[in-house]
């Protein structure tokens, strides 16, 4: 086997079924509704993944219960996998514990069905042990950056999240992929493409799996409009329109170092607007035009920009208009529009409080529908995700490639904004989605 608050990236204010089929068919059932079926578990037995050496506890003793409801007419029951029990679960390494490891990711691991928190590294071990205790990572795990390399001898960890700040994010996917771990890598992938090739090649080296973590690719509404999309719901597509914006606080944050940071609002939560006008139209931009702002009185802004502003043209026609900005108060939205409809997202972007809207011709009359989804945890669909691809030896949907083309279109922004030209943006030589996530999360 290749064996911010409320609810965004920024910390701008820096606040810190079961029927009578019993549950021993939920390990099966899982692996079909993820579209893997036997090949998955062949491929997984011969990685000698845990669930794979045989029945564990839990379905040995499985209990088969009759149904009481009408199967024709009644929906199934809905009930967590019971076979998921803590053992069977891929094991993660979180690698930083800010914000977002410990007011999302951390949490989101408690809910997810095939992952689980199992190592912590952390430069403040003081912390890194209290968050051990509460989640019950034994200490004997907890390392820091300089002891990272211990993780190789534990085999209870599969996979390495890393959650540090950007500039951070190549060196350690390089160091995971090297003791052999499978890599989970926050967004933006890195703050070059030099540095997003190296890890592409670290863990192809290693055999190792790579999935860059877009966590609104995972989401439910965003789903549901690329399946408008395919299904030419809003017919020939022609415009997208997007805006990601916060004030930042604290001057002295990371976030505002380009050498952390790679830049400003742009990778942040500019990515956002950029990934989205990639995965919704399903296409490649080909051309760059963008603007950026940065006022010389304001000590949030000495080394990045406050404001970023950005065309891209694709090959069929679409444009997609799009700003980013650490200077204005918080709003995240986008709107693609077509030749039949169109469909948006206000708020979009966050990690809750999401919703959409969509309107078209209905019956010869314009019709705009509200769309409402139950909330869901978009973190535990993503990591879930990554176990899944672990557990079945898969190209994840959201690969290095993925965050590699995002980052030759952020430099070709940044260019076209330097020389004040629109720039070229030629293909990715690969494909840069693995297979879309498995229904069963939505
Ligand atoms: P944060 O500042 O809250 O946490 C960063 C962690 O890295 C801290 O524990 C810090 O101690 C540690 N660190 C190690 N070396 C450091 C250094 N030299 N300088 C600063 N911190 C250092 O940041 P965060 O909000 O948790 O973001 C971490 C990563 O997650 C970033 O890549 C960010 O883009 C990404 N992120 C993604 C989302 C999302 O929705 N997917 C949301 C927020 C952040």
């Amino acid at each position: 086997m290749r064996d911010s608050p409320p609810d965004n990236d920024c910390p701008s204010n820096d606040s810190n079924a079961r029927d009578d089929e019993s549950v021993e068919s939920s390990r099966r059932s899982f692996l079909q509704r993820s579209g893997t079926g036997l090949a998955a578990a062949v491929a997984a037995a011969a990685s000698g993944t845990a669930w794979a050496a045989g029945p564990s506890i839990a379905e040995q003793n499985a209990v088969k219960l009759s149904l009481i409801q009408d199967p024709d007419t009644e929906q199934k029951e809905e009930t967590p996998d019971a076979n998921a029990a803590p053992s069977d679960r891929i094991g993660y390494a979180i690698v930083g514990l800010g914000r977002l490891s410990l007011n999302q990711i951390l949490p989101a691991l408690a809910q997810c069905k095939y992952s689980r928190v199992t190592a912590l590294v952390s430069g403040d071990r003081d912390k890194a042990l209290k968050i051990a205790r509460q989640y019950g990572v034994p200490e004997r795990d907890v390392h820091d950056y300089s002891t990272f390399e211990r993780l190789a001898n534990n085999p209870r960890v599969q996979v390495v999240y890393i959650v540090l700040p950007n500039g951070m994010h190549a060196e350690f996917t390089v160091r995971a992929a090297r003791i052999g771990k499978h890599v989970l890598c926050e967004k933006p992938m890195a703050n070059s493409v030099a540095e997003c090739q190296s890890m592409i090649d670290a863990c192809q080296q290693a055999q190792k799996l790579l999935m860059i973590a877009y966590r609104s690719q995972y989401e439910a509404m965003d789903r549901m409009i690329v399946k408008m999309v395919r299904e030419k719901k809003l017919g020939t597509l022609s415009e997208f329109i997007a805006g990601n914006s916060q004030n930042v606080g604290d001057p002295t944050q990371w976030r505002l170092k380009k050498a952390l940071a790679g830049g400003g609002p742009l990778p942040d939560v500019g990515i956002y607007c950029l990934n989205a006008a990639r995965f919704l139209t399903g296409e490649e931009p080909n051309e760059a035009i963008a603007t950026v702002y940065r006022p010389d009185d304001d000590p949030r802004f000495k080394e990045v920009e406050q404001s970023v502003h950005f065309v891209l043209r694709f090959p069929s026609g679409i444009t997609a208009t799009c700003m980013a900005s650490y200077g204005s108060h918080e709003s995240r939205f986008f709107r693609l529009q077509g030749s039949q409809g169109w469909a948006e997202m206000n708020p979009a972007f966050g990690y809750n409080a999401l919703s959409m809207r969509h309107g078209m011709r209905v019956d010869g009359k314009n019709a705009t529908t509200e769309i409402t989804v139950d909330p869901t945890n978009q973190f535990a669909h993503e990591i879930d995700h990554m176990s899944q691809c672990v557990l079945s030896d898969t190209r994840p949907h959201t690969p290095g490639e993925e965050g590699l083309q995002d980052q030759r279109v952020v430099e070709a922004i940044y260019k076209s904004a330097r020389t004040g030209r629109p720039v070229q943006i030629a293909p990715p030589v690969t494909s840069t989605r693995g297979a879309d996530p498995a229904e069963e999360v939505f």
